[in-house]
């Protein structure tokens, strides 16, 4: 089915719309401005949300702005894509009894309002500090260079797609970010002073060297990698489950819709593919996951929504091969699963039962099932922890001068935006100490064994 049939700007039109002046008034006043608020303690930025709120109450909007941006740079895309049942609003003290407060709709309003106004935040410094380089212009590479920035420092952003943001341009569906709320914010970000040069790749336009010979540190944001191989005959039938929904956002009119379409995967991007599939057409939307509902990595709320949205679930299946005609998918033969004793990931493992082949059959197969682990650990012979880049509690790599921030370093734990943007801010305050102890560049000046290679 061609998506254009469709409205998809009002099929993937924001999830929640935002609150009037009014509604926004009312929701703030409930309020209740406690006293060391545990919602500000379950914010991993530690916004001062009780201070924030108040400010929407007294109609200061401005004020209420520069108290988010205080503490996190990028609000506008945590107002929308935060798992805030599990955090802020998980810890209102008003959940118990009432309705939480709506924390991220008013912290969405108060950052609405400062993208429409051109609200900027309070810079300390004009540049005149130590030139530091950071790769990747996703969540944490903002955050950490617009912190940077807020120090004094010169800070160039190298970005190897087309358009900055990461994850929040390109691989969080419409439906709880759109694409023009991303870009806004980098745009804020460089009215910082950061600079940020696109379509560069360190690793292949930009050598290790050359960043020494120009900056006195480096910090890789660079997240994680594409959809990895499942490894099952017919897969190159299969779509990769970042590149559709990054397809709905950039370039909807390419998008196809199948009929009858089967997601494999159970995370967070399976939801958003199956999300998309469905909004935009399909008339069946089946999510395929080897385990059991108990054991899904996606949140509780996105799992509810799913089931809402009248998505199906074929849980204890294991995709075993596509079946292909004319280069099309027609089917998924799977084979069923039992679970048995807890494998390295403290989940029940998944063992296959002989003779159990059965087929699903499917117009289109898209494939969510994670996301490789970071190029660049191996390219930079950096240690890695699990596959990911591994740190010290201050971000330093093993290698001398290179620090490492967000999903890249994210070997345990579950990766949010608003992790990777607490870790670029504690990263940047690290950065500036060491490079203010040290009074030198944050490396030595042999060159490294990874320059060498
Ligand atoms: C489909 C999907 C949905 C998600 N939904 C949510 C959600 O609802 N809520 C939530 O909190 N989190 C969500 N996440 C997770 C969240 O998006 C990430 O945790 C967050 O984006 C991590 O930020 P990052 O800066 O570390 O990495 P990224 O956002 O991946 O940014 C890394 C950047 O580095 C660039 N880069 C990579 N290699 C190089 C190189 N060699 N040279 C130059 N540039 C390079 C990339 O192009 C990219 O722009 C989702 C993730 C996915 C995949
Ligand atoms: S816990 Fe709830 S009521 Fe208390 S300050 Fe936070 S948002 Fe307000």
């Amino acid at each position: 089915m061609e998506p254009q049939a469709i409205d998809i700007g009002m099929a993937l039109a924001e999830q929640f719309p935002p609150l009037s002046a009014h509604a926004a008034a009312v929701e703030a006043d409930r309020c209740l401005y406690c006293y060391d608020a545990p919602c500000t303690h379950a914010c991993p930025t530690h916004i001062d949300i009780p201070r924030f709120i108040k400010k929407i109450a007294t109609r200061n909007l401005r004020g209420s702005a520069q108290t988010i941006f205080a503490a996190n740079l990028l609000g506008a895309t945590c107002a929308r894509v935060c798992p805030v049942q599990e955090l802020c609003e998980g810890a209102c003290v008003l959940g118990a009894d009432h309705k939480p407060i709506a924390i991220g709709r008013l912290q969405r309003y108060a950052m609405d309002y400062a993208q429409g106004h051109g609200v900027r935040p309070a810079v300390e410094a004009t540049p005149k500090g130590r030139p530091i380089a950071v790769i990747g212009a996703g969540p944490a590479g903002l955050s950490c260079a617009g912190e940077l920035a807020k120090w004094g420092h010169a800070v160039t952003i190298f970005e190897k797609r087309e358009l900055p943001g990461g994850l929040s341009t390109y691989g969080i569906i419409a439906l709880r970010e759109p694409t023009a709320v991303a870009l806004e914010e980098t745009r804020m970000i460089e009215s910082l002073g950061v600079k940020i040069e696109t379509g560069v790749e360190f690793g292949r336009d930009l050598s290790l060297a050359a960043v020494r010979a120009e900056f006195d540190a480096l910090v890789l944001s660079a997240g994680l990698g594409r959809t990895p191989r499942l490894a099952i005959p017919g897969e190159e039938a299969i779509l990769d489950g970042l590149a559709f929904i990054e397809a709905s956002k950039i370039d909807p009119k390419s998008l196809h819709i199948g009929r009858n379409v089967i997601v494999i995967g159970a995370g967070n991007t399976a939801i958003d593919c199956a999300t998309i599939a469905i909004r935009l057409g399909a008339e069946r939307v089946t999510m395929v996951y080897r385990r059991n509902e108990r054991e899904m990595s996606c949140y509780a709320h996105e799992y509810d929504f799913a089931r809402r949205e009248g998505i199906e679930f074929r849980f204890l299946s294991q995709p075993k091969r596509v079946l292909i005609e004319n280069r099309a998918p027609l089917g998924l033969e799977c084979l069923r699963v039992q679970l048995g004793a807890p494998d390295a990931s403290g989940r029940p493992s998944p063992a296959l039962v002989p003779g159990s082949e059965f087929v699903l059959p499917a117009d289109q197969i898209v494939k969510a099932v994670g996301q490789e682990r970071p190029a660049l650990a191996a390219l930079l012979g950096l240690k890695t922890s699990k596959g990911f880049i591994a740190v010290d509690p201050d971000f330093r790599t093993s290698l001398d001068g290179v620090y490492a921030i967000g999903d890249c370093i994210r070997a345990s734990g579950a990766a949010s935006t608003v992790m990777a943007v607490e870790d670029g801010k504690l990263a940047a305050a690290a950065i500036h100490r060491q490079l203010a102890e040290s009074g030198s560049r944050a490396w030595g000046d042999e060159p490294t064994a990874a320059e060498v290679r």
